[in-house]
């Protein structure tokens, strides 16, 4: 994906792979040690997630807006939740809820064999869908819809990833996550948010908390 995506967009200046191998490089300082991570941190592009306004910044580790009163995920963050997810081993089958500009989604993707991805503002989704595509993206399965819901319809899952904070771990995300599985969440009120791993096994939840973190809210309904 990377050669493709290079091939088609010679980055300049702040937008080239130069750049992003100096993002990886940091993050790897502050303690991500997935190989795999740090290389779709390398790979991603992710001036392409925000506005051409903004892409300048894109390779700072920081939350950016997409619209919407909604934000780009910090890299940091991003990599925290993936490398979290993925130490279980191999994932099948992922739910992400809150697709945003798919940044996330675009870094897990080569990483497992199949997203489910709910997003409740249908014009993000839009834009995140083609840009996806654009970036050869194809084992992702995009839903407009609200994600205290989870997807029942491809359920269970291996992994569950929420790129927004809730109250508390909606009840069905618990039921759709598969024995053995996995689900990353940022959990509390705005300035108390923790984010927790949840993980099932054969009789409980067992939770661990990775430390503090600020994340939009889980809206409830649609
Ligand atoms: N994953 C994104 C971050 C998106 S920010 C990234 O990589 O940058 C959180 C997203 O969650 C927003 O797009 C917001 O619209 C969405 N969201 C908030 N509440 C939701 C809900 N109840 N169901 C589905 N999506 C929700």
């Amino acid at each position: 994906m990377a050669g493709h995506v290079n091939g088609i967009r010679q980055g300049i200046g702040m937008t080239s792979a130069r750049t992003r191998e100096r993002l990886a490089r940091r993050l790897a300082d502050q303690g991500i040690r997935s190989r795999d991570v740090l290389e779709q941190i390398r790979n991603v592009p992710r001036h392409l997630f925000v506005d051409e306004a903004l892409a300048s910044r894109a390779y700072e580790d920081t939350a950016l807006p997409i619209g919407h009163g909604q934000t780009i995920s910090q890299p940091y963050v991003v990599a925290r939740m993936t490398e979290a997810l993925l130490d279980g081993g191999r994932l099948d089958s992922v739910l992400e809820i809150g697709t945003g500009c798919g940044y996330q989604t675009a870094v897990l993707a080569p990483l497992v064999k199949r997203i489910y991805s709910v997003e409740r503002i249908p014009e993000l989704l839009r834009r995140t869908r083609q840009r996806l595509r654009d970036l050869d993206i194809y084992n992702v399965q995009f839903r407009p819809g609200d994600g205290w819901r989870g997807w029942p319809k491809y359920a269970p899952y291996d992994g569950i990833i929420v790129a927004a904070a809730a109250d508390e771990v909606p009840q069905k995300l618990l039921e759709q996550l598969a024995v053995g599985g996995r689900m990353v969440i940022p959990v509390g009120p705005p300035g108390r948010q923790e984010l927790l791993l949840v993980s099932r096994l054969s009789d409980r939840y067992e939770e661990v908390s990775l430390g503090a973190v600020s994340f939009v809210p889980l809206v409830p309904g649609t």
